[in-house]
């Protein structure tokens, strides 16, 4: 049995390639030296994958800023307005991905957008009407090439044509049927270069057949391969998917004359019935992706060698590979020497991840496995149970139907609320956070340094509190907050303050560009074991006669932004998470505070791909969950949920479902497309949709905040209107939020007068 990775990671052990693209930018490294140092980075990682026995070891999944960017660079998809630049190959690429700005010219850059169903976000391509597919060069090849002198054989790697043109924006008349004959032929000519340089297996990859598909594009994809694999040659191709499974078309990806396909059994629930329904195709290789590329668990070696026993009697010729590229997983566990042996020996980064697959490969070989001692160690290990908390399971366990509901129908609550809180019309807030400035961040950074003690960090806490407080009657917010000036982020914030959680040091794993996230991960039963935020909350709220709005970050979000444990449901670890918050949500109310905040702007990220699994594989339970953490408050307590995509037109039902008496959300950007939706779905819940993008610094003025509002009142009853920026404004200036917001309350003075 041989085994392969879809892909690895690529920013370096220590963030190598971020620090150098990052001097690029800065001028302090030029172009050249930039790609000598990346060369030396991936040959580093060839060889700790050569040195593990991966059988395919994958090229050109190394990238300098994005994959999807460099499939439109390698087709030729560069748009006049970077041509038009003049400037050299390596500048034209980075002017793609973050505008450029000098004497030759202004031009922004592509759109970013998250990459399927994870937290990594591509560079959107974009087609006009004058762009000429072909293939630009063979660029491509430059891995495989510089591997063969190392003496290491690899696998090329680009994007496929289905899922280029499907992901691609058409900014002129053209669509992607026009591209499809150019496009054909630049993929015939990918293969030429692959036959001409001895290139053994090709791997194109085309996660977009995971999702809902039509039968035209199930034809698209059909006629775009069957000419392109008539060019073959010796070169063997492998279809790589990912994701999800492939249940629209597997058939007809099976009838094509593909030499391997890679199919994802981790997220692709059905890919191993319909392998057991309709076979697989004898003269193919099946890439197996067993181990999960997405999560940092060690697999259970007795379910994938059990699959992989029942593939083999189907086809004999299975390698085992990742579902995905291991780009969603840090390098090494060996980077958190913090993290202790307990807890370690459960993690499998990526180079962790190739020697499991070497060891299941050697299993699989045996005739008994089921004695060695890789094999009984594993399954040791997976009968170990996580850090599971007995009072925690019983709250869950003790769970009914009315933990879920709320006293009182919304509409009667929220004349309650309103007489009880006497706002006037079109009440303005914000989303909770404000400029963290120098002192602000020093102040953690002393105390996590150990320089101050925790009375004097909360005491330097609690002064920042009182200077917003300040601040925002100076300016006439109506409902205030606090400004979590505690947090440096409000996931890592709750994280750390709940039991359950466990943290890296050094675990990066790229989000776009040179950008990296550490998601905290979730190791046992999360539970609530002291105060998190109601001293800092009530403080606030003693400073001032007006409301302070407390600010909790809901249980999807939390969930979503970590890691999560795969030996129970998400629906057990969002419960767990919700109760711990709600407990946080009575202990605020009972200290006065009348308004609380329950963030959840991740709600939306991991919607599952597939329409027909968005209700029973996570809405369903994330809703629940939302609920759950404010069901048992007073009918006169506010609750407001905030979230950062406006993308939300197609749930609107489930979001006013969420129970909630106040929405805020982003909308200043999506020019206020989904309050339409809004309207035509009866949305009940109280709106605040962004009057202004805190994502810039740009100061809006009075009159444009009162044109939005406006427009909103357009759809929006008065009595459930609020005004507000579109999120926390944590990453902004000091200046230009005290201005915009200045404005903000002058634009709804105004529109307030108008509407008496
Ligand atoms: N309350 C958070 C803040 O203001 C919300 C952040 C977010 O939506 N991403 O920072
Ligand atoms: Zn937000």
């Amino acid at each position: 049995m041989q085994y392969a990775t879809v892909g690895f990671p690529r920013i370096g052990l220590n963030r190598e390639l971020k620090w150098a693209t990052e001097k690029y930018f800065r001028n302090e490294l030029d172009a050249k030296s930039l790609t000598e140092q990346a060369a030396d980075l991936r040959a580093a990682q060839w060889k700790v994958q050569q040195d593990a026995g991966n059988a395919f070891i994958p090229s050109n999944d190394y990238s300098l800023y994005d994959s999807v960017l460099d499939a439109a660079f390698m087709l030729n998809a560069i748009p006049e307005r970077y041509r038009a630049l003049n400037i050299d190959d390596t500048s034209t690429y980075f002017a793609m991905a973050r505008g450029h700005q000098d004497s030759h010219g202004d031009v922004r850059a592509f759109a970013m957008k998250k990459w399927f169903n994870t937290n990594y976000h591509y560079i959107v391509p974009e087609l006009d009407d004058t762009a000429e597919l072909k293939l630009k060069s063979e660029a491509f090849l430059d891995g495989f090439k510089q591997a063969a002198k190392l003496g290491i054989k690899t696998k090329p790697v680009v994007i496929g044509p289905f899922t280029f043109l499907k992901l691609a924006t058409y900014t002129g008349k053209k669509t992607a049927k026009d591209f499809e004959g150019d496009i054909i032929q630049a993929y015939i000519d990918v293969l030429k270069a692959c036959n001409a340089n001895g290139v053994e297996w090709l791997q194109m990859d085309e996660p977009y057949l995971v999702m809902d598909l039509t039968k035209e594009d199930i034809q698209h994809f059909t006629r775009l391969y069957s000419q392109i694999l008539a060019a073959k040659g010796t070169t063997k191709v492998l279809l790589q998917t990912y994701f999800g499974d492939v249940r629209d078309c597997y058939q007809d990806i099976c009838a094509l004359p593909f030499d391997g396909i890679g199919l994802d059994f981790v997220e692709g629930k059905q890919t191993a019935a319909l392998i057991a329904q309709y076979g697989f195709p004898a003269d193919k290789t099946l890439f197996a992706g067993l181990i999960n590329g997405k999560n940092i668990w060690r697999s259970n070696y007795a379910k994938v060698l059990k699959i992989l026993k029942s593939l083999k009697v189907i086809n004999p010729s299975v390698v085992l590979s990742t579902s995905c590229s291991l780009l969603h997983v840090p390098y090494t566990v060996k980077n958190e020497p913090r993290l202790g042996e307990d807890v370690s020996r459960h993690f499998a980064f990526a180079y962790e991840k190739l020697d499991e697959m070497r060891e299941i490969c050697r299993l699989s070989d045996l005739p008994d496995y089921t004695k060695d001692p890789a094999f009984t160690a594993n399954q040791a290990l997976h009968q170990s149970s996580l850090r599971s908390d007995a009072d925690v399971r019983a709250r869950t366990d003790a769970l009914t139907e009315d933990d879920f509901h709320r006293q009182m129908p919304r509409k009667e609550r929220q004349n309650l609320q309103h007489k009880r809180l006497g706002l006037p019309l079109l009440p303005t807030t914000t989303i909770g956070s404000f400029p963290q400035t120098a002192a602000v961040k020093g102040n953690r950074a002393k105390f996590r340094r150990g320089e101050i003690s925790e009375s004097e960090y909360r005491a330097n806490a609690k002064a920042f509190i009182k200077d917003c407080i300040a601040l925002q009657e100076k300016i006439g917010l109506d409902v205030l907050v606090h400004g979590e000036f505690e947090r440096n982020d409000m996931v890592e914030f709750f994280g750390e303050n709940l039991a359950g959680y466990v943290f890296t040091d050094n675990a990066w794993v790229q989000s776009y560009g040179t950008r990296g996230l550490k998601p905290p991960i979730i190791f046992g039963d999360i539970k609530r074991e002291k105060s998190i935020t109601t001293d800092y909350i009530a403080y606030a709220n003693s400073l001032t006669d007006k409301d302070v709005k407390g600010m909790l970050t809901g249980p999807v979000t939390i969930l979503n932004w970590s890691f999560p444990r795969e030996d129970i449901t998400i629906e057990e670890m969002m419960n767990q998470i919700a109760l711990a918050i709600r407990d946080e949500v009575m202990e605020l109310e009972k200290a006065g505070v009348r308004i609380i905040q329950i963030d959840e702007a991740a709600l939306r990220e991991k919607l599952p791909l597939r329409r027909a699994d968005w209700h029973k594989d996570y809405l369903d339970a994330a809703i629940k969950a939302f609920r759950l953490c404010a069901a048992k408050v007073q009918p006169e307590t506010q609750i407001h949920t905030h979230m950062c995509y406006s993308e939300f037109e197609d749930i609107i039902p489930e979001i006013d479902a969420m129970d909630a008496d106040v929405i805020t959300f982003e909308a200043s950007r999506s020019k206020l497309a989904i309050l339409d939706a809004l309207k035509a779905n009866h949305f009940e819940t109280e709106t605040g949709p962004g009057v202004y993008d805190i994502h810039s610094p740009r100061i809006p003025d009075t009159a444009e905040i009162e044109d939005a509002i406006r427009e909103m009142l357009k759809r929006i009853p008065k009595e459930h209107l609020w005004v507000n920026p579109d999120c926390g404004l944590k990453t902004r200036g000091e200046k230009e939020t005290v201005a915009s917001l200045e404005h903000l309350v002058t634009a709804a003075k105004h529109i307030r007068a108008e509407l008496a």
